[in-house]
């Protein structure tokens, strides 16, 4: 069996060589990867090592001994620490290109260098872009606190700037922590699997304004509920909806399945390139509105659509691609594995007068199957799949759909280069050069967009 070089504890002058996808700095000792947070490419190091695997290990920086020309200087190390941002410290025209150039080194290990990658489009202001927060609350000296836990940890910090989400949101979670305390509400306690509020979800539209809150508990006793959310509308007008969303499970997971609306209304309004939606508390929505419309413009403007086509929208949430394009179309398809989600995108349809949608629950290696039997013949298909990219069932289906046109948003490039291996063995070629867009500035999450036609 091979020697670990290194032990934990021990120190070793470095000089980091590479950037893992997950934004840390990689050096070696004998060849032997230590993974380094806060440490960018060709900054030398004093690192201490926290631990040591068998084939990788991770340590923190001691001393630096230079700065990286990227390195972004001034930041604050709560926000690495609790992996809100972990690229924060990497100036951001550097992040923009350490996404293009992720996507190029996957399509490179696929022998795909043939495809070329654009530089990624970026937000003029990076920063305060969530539209959404869901913050854990927890009892510090006796006191309700919101806050974020340290990474690998269980390590809770007090927060209240979250640097990268709507400044609104940080506002009202403020207030909604005063009206908690008031009403002497407890913080859950994970270990001892006690006390009451576990999470403090926060929405609010982009353009609407409005703001939808979700304290989420541990059972359905949430003493004086109805008055706390009260409360909370009566210093936050913008505030329209208040839920309590219920999980008494032993889990990471946040939201329940259970909820009740304590005061106020049902849903919350926003646009995204001026078409409504209406968003329920547990609906999947974009929370990077402005990039999100940037997005859904490149696949309308790539779409190319004269009003003829049929077009599938696969894994559609609540509609938002296909009622963006149903206006160019003939006719488009959803479809979607959450039922809710479906509610939601019929809902949407009708708010804006849209009768040429329709939206199927169904997993999309099912649904797909079926529209194959049934000889649907779409003019394009529009993937845009979690983060585990297509099922092979999926990739065949779409070989006897035979659309002519692909568009695949995705939020895993390592998924994307998988599927593009199989397309592009399959009749497809990719068209023009894959765009990436920051979605999420800050962070190490890559989005991009490929479009391919069948050869
Ligand atoms: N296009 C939407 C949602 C994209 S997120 C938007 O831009 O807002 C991916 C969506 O895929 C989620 O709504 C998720 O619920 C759904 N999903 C996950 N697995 C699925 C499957 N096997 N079949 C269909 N939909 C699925």
């Amino acid at each position: 069996m091979k020697e670990i070089p290194v032990e934990k504890n021990q120190e070793f002058e470095v000089t980091v060589e590479d950037l893992s996808y997950q934004g840390r700095g990689v050096a070696k000792v004998d060849h032997y990867p230590l993974f380094i947070d806060d440490a960018l490419p060709g900054e030398k190091i004093l690192a201490h090592v926290m631990k040591a695997s068998r084939n990788y290990g991770f340590a923190k920086v001691v001393k630096r001994y230079n700065d990286s020309p990227d390195r972004q200087l001034n930041t604050e190390s709560a926000y690495l620490q609790t992996g809100i941002a972990p690229l924060q410290h990497l100036k951001y025209d550097a992040q923009l290109r350490f996404k293009q150039g992720q996507i190029k080194e996957l399509l490179h290990k696929a022998h795909l260098d043939q495809i070329t990658v654009a530089p990624t489009q970026g937000m003029a202001e990076p920063l305060h872009y969530r539209n959404k927060a869901q913050i854990p609350v927890r009892m510090v000296n006796d006191q309700l606190e919101t806050g974020f836990f340290r990474q690998r940890s269980h390590q809770f910090v007090p927060m209240h700037d979250f640097l990268i989400q709507d400044p609104r949101i940080d506002q009202v979670l403020e207030v909604i922590q005063t009206v908690l305390r008031e009403f002497e509400v407890p913080a859950y306690n994970e270990r001892q699997h006690n006390g009451v509020i576990r999470h403090i979800v926060i929405r609010r539209g982009h353009y609407s304004g409005q703001v939808m809150v979700t304290l989420v508990t541990r059972s359905r006793k949430l003493p004086a509920g109805k008055q706390i959310a009260q409360q909370i509308m009566e210093h936050c007008s913008d505030v329209v909806s208040v839920y309590q969303n219920i999980n008494s499970a032993k889990t990471n997971v946040i939201m329940g399945r259970d909820e009740k609306l304590l005061a106020g209304k049902a849903q919350i309004e926003d646009q995204l390139n001026g078409i409504k939606f209406a968003i329920s508390p547990r609906s999947f929505f974009q929370v990077n509105s402005l990039q999100t419309e940037k997005i859904y413009q490149y696949v309308a403007q790539t779409a190319k659509l004269s009003g003829e086509e049929t077009l599938i929208d696969a894994y559609c949430g609540i509609g938002t691609i296909s009622l963006s394009l149903a206006k160019q179309a003939k006719q488009v398809y959803g479809v979607e594995i959450v039922a809710d989600a479906i509610e939601d995108a019929k809902r949407n349809a009708a708010l804006n007068g849209i009768t040429n949608a329709e939206f199927k629950v169904a997993a999309a290696e099912e649904q797909f199957a079926k529209w194959a039997k049934a000889g649907l013949k779409p003019d394009i298909v529009v993937f845009d799949p979690p983060r585990k990219g297509l099922e092979t069932k999926v990739l065949e289906s779409t070989l006897q759909l035979m659309p002519q046109k692909i568009v695949y948003v995705s939020c895993n490039p390592a998924t994307l280069v998988r599927d593009l291996k199989f397309l592009t063995e399959n009749g497809y070629q990719v068209t023009g050069p894959i765009q990436p867009f920051d979605q999420f500035p800050q962070t190490n999450h890559v989005e991009s967009i490929t479009v391919l036609s069948r050869s």
